[in-house]
Order: C-alpha cells, then structure tokens, then sequence
C-alpha cells in the first residue's frame, strides 16, 4: 500500500521542495491532502499533477474560485482545517510547512493523526512545542525537525546527554548584510533584506535571517525541542552555511554537520530515515568539487545585529517567546508594507518587552492551545498600538 502524504503549506518554499522529492517516487508515495493559502497559479497545477483527495485554500476569495472550478473533480476543495474530516484519517507523513502562528493549530490537530510529522513550522515549536510533545508521546508518532540546524543538532547529540555536552553552536549565514557598514544599515528596504545570499526561502524568514532574528528564534526552537541546559546555545556566523550546527563535547572533541545549503537535505533524511541516495534529486554540485572551499567561523558583531540581544531567558524562556514571535510576525509584515524602517524592528520589540503588561503575559511554563491564543493576540495588539503611536 501506497503511503499517505499531507503537506500543511505545499505552495510555499519547504512545502514545494517537499513534492519534488516525494514525486521522485509516487510508485510509494500517495499525496493525499495539500493546503494553502492564496497562490491560485500554483494551488491549480498542483490539483492537476498530484490529484490529492483534499485540498485546503485557507484564503476564502481564492477558495470560491478553486471550489467553482474543480466542481466536478475529484479533489475535494475545503476552505478550513475543521472541514476536514480528520478523525477519520490516519496519515503515514505530514510536512508541516505553514509560515507562522497560523500553523500552530494544524500541526497540533495533524500530529495526532500522522505516524511521522516533518516540522518546518518553528513558529509551532516556538508556540506549542509542548503540547506536540506531548500528543505526539500519546499517540507514538514521530517528530522530526526539519529546520536544518535542528535536523542537525538531532542527528549529533543521539548519543550524547547533557553532561557530554559543553556548547552547542548555531550557524547563521549573517544574511545579505554581513559585510556591509553599520552606517549603510539606515535604508534598508524589504527588496534588499529579502535577498539571501546562500538560502531560496519565503518572505518572512528571509528578512528574519537578514537582522538574525532567524537564529534567535532557532536558539528558542532548540531550548523547546532538545532536553539540553539553555545556556549551552550560542549563534555564530559561518557564511558559508554548510555547517549547520557544532556539538562541542566536554571531552575535547567537536562534531559537526556538514551538507549543502539545499532544504532537500533533510526533507529527504527526515522522509526516509537517513537511507537516501540525494543523488537522485540532481541538486547543484557538491561544494567538495570547487577547487578551493572554505569554512570560517566569525562572532557575532552586536552592533550590527542587535537583535541577538533580546535572546533571554528573561525574555524568552516561557511565553514570553509567544510574545516575541508574534510582535516580530506583525513588525515584519509592517516592514515589507513599508509602515516601518527596517531598525524599528529591534526598537518596537524591545517595546514591547518593556510594557507593562509584558510579564503578566510572559511567564506562562505550558500555556494551553487558548492561553497561547490569548498571549499571541495581546501581543500582536501591543505591538499594533506602538506602531501606531511612534508614526502618528
Ligand atoms: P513560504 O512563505 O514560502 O510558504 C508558506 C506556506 O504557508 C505557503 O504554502 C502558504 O500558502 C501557506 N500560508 C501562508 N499563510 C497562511 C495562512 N494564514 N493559513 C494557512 N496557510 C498559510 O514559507 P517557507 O519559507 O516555506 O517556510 C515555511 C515554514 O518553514 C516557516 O515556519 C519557516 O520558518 C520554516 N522554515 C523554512 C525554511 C526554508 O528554507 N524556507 C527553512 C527552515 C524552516
Ligand atoms: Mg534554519
């Protein structure tokens, strides 16, 4: 029997990446249920090459047009989640690759259903990491994270406690910025904040990496997912981004993993338990084949990425990380709308931290689905109401 595919986000960068490995094989692979959100050009190729038994358009303009059209198909068109019936369904592999808080709550309702769930969507881990722990324990479904410095900090510390471990290292390609001035910083438009020097990505995460706010918010995604001391977790600038991750013993030794800066890397790990010829997908050619191909490792300069500063556990421990995602979801959609400059980002944020009201909301340990809810809208009001006040 065929094994049942669900990709949550199959329109967007990890979501399209995914089908071209599983439609390598679809002697294996059933693509049984898409969703998106509004890309009417591509969610129409994809019902027509991949046929799923259920589509999701979340976006309701695009979902009457999809509906009116596939009338007679046999793909049936859902405008929500809670249309699907779920219960009913057991999937084999579920990607979960929706951006942002809004792949929180189809994540959740998917890991109870999906014998294996690949996690994109570090808003969820940020968010809701322990209740997908904790679903996913009941039903003994299997969370793989996908975001590459997870996949890798997975793959080498499987033999390692906490005691073993002396630091563990992020990677960040420092973004398209890295070498530029501190002063040329000033005028920095969505355009140029979207261009990643080494990643194809969306929007949203490539300005995230661009002021580093990407590796703050994998530094939180680790202290989530990984059983190990907080403190433990350093970012540092490797622009080259084949290192994904460093695993500093406490005996001497470091570890590292190393793969090309292609997503399909570990999607396809993480679909077929590391047994995988990637030769298969014809990716662009191993950087061994260069004549000269060098590794450097830099600190991170504050000065330029102040964003790095704002990684506390004072700040980001508990819910508060709830809040920091969520007024860094709203800052970014501000700035590529040009409402803010690309500083007011830090600035707002570090607002945000300061209200009043910040600590009643951030020191939740295991918010509920509705408390998460809760902190998530406080703080996207919050951080509306600043923006507000600092342009009027
Ligand atoms: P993207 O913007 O390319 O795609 C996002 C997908 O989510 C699209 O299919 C879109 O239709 C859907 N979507 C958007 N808004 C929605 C809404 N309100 N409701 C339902 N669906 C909605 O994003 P991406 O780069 O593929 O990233 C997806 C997730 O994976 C993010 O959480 C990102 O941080 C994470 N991630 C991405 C990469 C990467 O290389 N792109 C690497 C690591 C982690
Ligand atoms: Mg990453």
């Amino acid at each position: 029997m065929k094994k049942k595919i669900a990709i949550l986000g199959s329109t967007g960068s990890i979501g399209q990446t995914s089908l071209s490995i599983f439609e390598k094989n679809l002697k294996k692979f059933k693509i049984y249920l898409l969703s998106a959100h509004s890309n009417y050009s591509l969610i129409n190729k994809q019902i027509i090459k991949f046929k799923p038994n259920y589509f999701i358009v979340t976006d309701p303009l695009v979902f009457k047009k999809i509906k009116n059209k596939y009338k007679k198909n046999k793909t049936k068109i859902l405008n929500n989640f809670s249309d699907l019936p779920l219960m009913k369904m057991k999937f084999d592999i579920t990607v979960s690759a929706i951006v942002g808080i809004a792949g929180l709550d189809p994540t959740i309702k998917f890991t109870t259903q999906s014998k294996k769930l690949l996690l994109a969507n570090k808003e969820t881990a940020i968010c809701g990491w322990h209740i997908i722990k904790q679903l996913s324990k009941k039903n003994k479904s299997i969370v793989v994270p996908i975001d590459s410095e997870h996949f890798s900090i997975n793959q080498l510390t499987k033999n390692y406690k906490d005691k073993d471990i002396k630091n563990i290292y992020i990677t960040a390609s420092g973004g398209p910025f890295l070498r530029k001035s501190l002063s040329s910083l000033k005028n920095i438009k969505s355009k140029d904040a979207i261009k990643h020097p080494n990643w194809k990505m969306g929007k949203k995460i490539s300005i995230d990496s661009s002021n580093l706010m990407n590796k703050v918010l994998e530094v939180i995604e680790a202290w989530k997912i990984f059983p190990f001391n907080k403190d433990k977790y350093k970012i540092i600038i490797h622009s080259q981004s084949l290192v994904h991750a460093i695993v500093v013993l406490k005996n001497g030794q470091s570890k590292f993993l190393y793969h090309e800066t292609d997503m399909s890397i570990p999607i396809a790990n993480a679909i077929y338990d590391n047994n995988y010829d990637i030769e298969v997908l014809n990716l662009k050619k191993n950087s061994f084949n260069k004549k000269k191909q060098s590794l450097t490792f830099e600190k991170v300069d504050k000065k330029k990425f102040p964003i790095v500063t704002l990684l506390s556990k004072k700040i980001c421990e508990n819910s508060g990380s709830i809040i920091l995602n969520a007024s860094n979801e709203v800052l970014v959609d501000s700035f590529i709308k040009n409402k803010i400059s690309y500083k007011s980002i830090y600035l707002y944020l570090k607002a945000v931290f300061s209200d009043k009201d910040f600590k009643k909301y951030a020191i939740k340990k295991s918010p509920s689905i509705n408390e998460i809810y809760k902190i998530d809208e406080w703080a996207r009001r919050k951080t509306e109401e600043i923006i507000n006040k600092k342009n009027g």
